[in-house]
């Protein structure tokens, strides 16, 4: 960025990562089991299939004359907040890869973008394959312990 890492270390507080999600058309929304909507992923059901139990159900679009058959309408936003703790601010100064910061921010609580969709999802805000779609699955080492076995 051109910003002298320690400048970066010492004035930032919070960042913020946000991408943009379609919302599920309100005119045709449909509940399906987790599992169905798992299936339509391939390879990526798998990294997805850990964080929903058998009788989970989540949403999707039919398609309908409101939102020309896409089965979304609107958009909403996915977000992850990185707490620049001094702990952090040390490891900025080093020039640090994106996965030693995020394996930092792991350890330190930050909720990875992805659950935030997780979470879109159960809500019923976005389907499981518009999340997949912006948000790159994590492997199953991001995955916290108690979900991996639950
Ligand atoms: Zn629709």
């Amino acid at each position: 960025m051109g910003i002298e890492p320690f400048l970066l270390a010492s004035t930032l507080e919070v960042v913020i990562a946000q991408r943009l999600i379609r919302k599920i058309c309100n005119s045709c929304r449909y509940s399906l089991p987790a599992r169905e909507a798992l299936k339509a992923l391939d390879k990526n059901g798998h990294a997805v299939a850990p964080y929903f139990s058998d009788d989970d159900n989540v949403y999707a679009g039919k398609g309908c004359n409101v939102c020309n058959n896409s089965g979304y309408a609107g958009r909403s936003a996915l977000f992850e907040f990185i707490e620049v703790t001094p702990e952090m601010q040390d490891l900025i100064v080093k020039s640090p890869s994106t996965r030693e910061i995020e394996t930092l921010a792991r350890s330190q609580g930050s909720k990875p973008m992805f659950e935030d969709g997780i979470e879109k999802v159960r809500s019923g805000l976005t389907s499981i394959a518009e999340v997949v779609r912006v948000v790159e699955p994590p492997r199953t080492s991001t995955i916290a312990p108690e979900k991996r076995h639950g």
